[in-house]
């Protein structure tokens, strides 16, 4: 059994909105093991429409589509469904009273192109919708080809009324497919993406079952375990398998799992020592203290962080010698280091890490050299320096270099 999704708006097309309910729906659907073939968007059109419908209508079994049910000239999934189908619109007296209620209820009179939101497909049966005054189409095309009908359900584009409508009325509508379909994803920071991808090795095969993918996020790769099995508990089995030959490869460049970020596990290992952190930070200019006051529970460990930009706060807020700043400059090994052994003694914490500036790069001039920065981590038993050579993409470098920080930290807290 095949699904594909068809978005449907002009804003999406131009570029001025992302399609995420195409995103948000695929995962549902693997969730009840459908599998997904094809996103299609397309622009408030009626003729790119209607061919949109024919081509999933030979595909595909269930199509979902989003979008265009509103009340404005522009909506026109509704006539699109009807011209597909080759039948008329028709008034649906209770969908116009649920439309004319929810006017009521706002206090508004209801203008007269909303009446257009009842009328229906003739043979299409009305999904309700609690959220909003655009209820969507549940409609079962008749397919010359294939002995089973063909299953559209035309939800609204506004994500919270299509994620409502989709659960509430078109899931108990689907057949669910003959398999489950589980997945986990494994973060690991430290390596490239394609060192991980030989670190690996046969794991990200083609064909593997699970299948194994590999993708790379502002430095942190995620690995995403795919597992397909007749059930829930088969599909954890496989997982778990998967992810133990995963971490004996991978080994302390595993951090976490999901959504969990590096400061996430560095908070976590911090608790189980009852150990406290502060940060002192330039080139980053507070993305250290961004992550970790973010993390929840944090403010039992983290006690606090600075933003060190010149040489006179680097001197006033982390006691950095000012002959060292002009002799080794901002950007040394010696000056990360005198800011964490500072910033140890300022906050009174058990670990400091730091990050000093570095000079500004044009990704796109092979010649230029490579800039670097230093970041040091600081604790009473000694330090220890990094330096972080940055190259590729600008844009990430600050979020890079956080994160290099904050696991020069968990390396150094989990012992490795
Ligand atoms: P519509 O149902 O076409 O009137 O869409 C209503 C609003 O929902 C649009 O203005 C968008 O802001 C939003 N929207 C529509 N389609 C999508 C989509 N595929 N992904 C995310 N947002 C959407
Ligand atoms: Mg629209």
């Amino acid at each position: 059994m095949n699904a594909e999704i068809i978005s449907v708006g002009s804003e999406l097309t131009g570029g001025a909105k992302l399609d995420t309910n195409s995103q948000w729906l695929s995962l549902e659907l693997a969730e009840i093991g459908i599998s997904v073939i094809a996103h299609t968007t397309i622009a408030d059109d009626l003729a790119a429409m209607v061919n949109a419908f024919h081509m999933a209508s030979i595909r595909s079994d269930i199509v979902l589509i989003t979008g265009g049910l509103g009340p404005t000239l522009d909506d026109l999934t509704r006539e699109a469904m009807a011209k597909f189908a080759g039948v008329e619109l028709r008034m649906h007296p209770a969908s116009l009273e649920h439309v004319q209620q929810m006017f009521a209820r706002r206090n508004r009179p209801m203008p007269e192109r909303n009446t257009m939101q009842a009328m229906f497909p003739a043979g299409s049966e009305p999904l309700p919708n609690p959220r909003g005054t655009a209820p969507g189409i549940w409609m079962e095309y008749p397919r010359p080809l294939h002995d089973t009908a063909c299953k559209f359900a035309a939800m609204p584009g506004v994500p919270s009324e299509m994620k409502v409508m989709f659960r509430q009325q078109v899931v108990s509508r689907l057949d669910r497919g003959d398999k489950v379909i589980r997945r986990c994803r494994i973060n690991c920071f430290g390596v490239g993406e394609s060192q991980a991808e030989e670190i690996l090795g046969d794991l990200t095969a083609r064909g593997r079952d699970p299948d194994v993918g590999i993708t790379v996020h502002e430095a942190t790769i995620t690995l995403r375990i795919t597992a397909e099995g007749a059930n829930a508990d088969q599909c954890r089995d496989k997982i778990d398998k998967t992810r133990a030959a995963i971490v004996n490869r991978m080994g302390t460049l595993v951090f976490g799992e999901e959504d969990e970020e590096i400061e996430h596990a560095v908070v976590r290992l911090l608790h189980q020592r009852r150990a406290s952190l502060s940060t002192a930070e330039s080139g980053t200019g507070g993305l250290l203290a961004h992550r970790l006051s973010g993390v929840t529970g944090s403010e039992t460990c983290y006690k606090g962080g600075v933003v060190v930009p010149t040489n006179a706060a680097k001197r006033e807020l982390c006691y950095v010698e000012p002959e060292m700043l002009t002799k080794a400059g901002p950007i040394s090994a010696e000056v990360a280091q005198a800011l964490a052994e500072g910033c140890l003694k300022r906050f009174k914490t058990d670990f400091a890490i730091a990050v000093t500036e570095w000079q500004e790069f044009d990704p796109d001039d092979p010649l230029a050299p490579v800039p670097a920065s230093f970041v040091a981590l600081a604790h009473k038993g000694g330090h220890r320096v990094e330096q972080v050579q940055h190259f590729g993409d600008p844009a990430i470098a600050k979020s890079r270099t956080a994160k290099v920080a904050l696991n020069l930290l968990r390396l150094h807290l989990i012992g490795g």
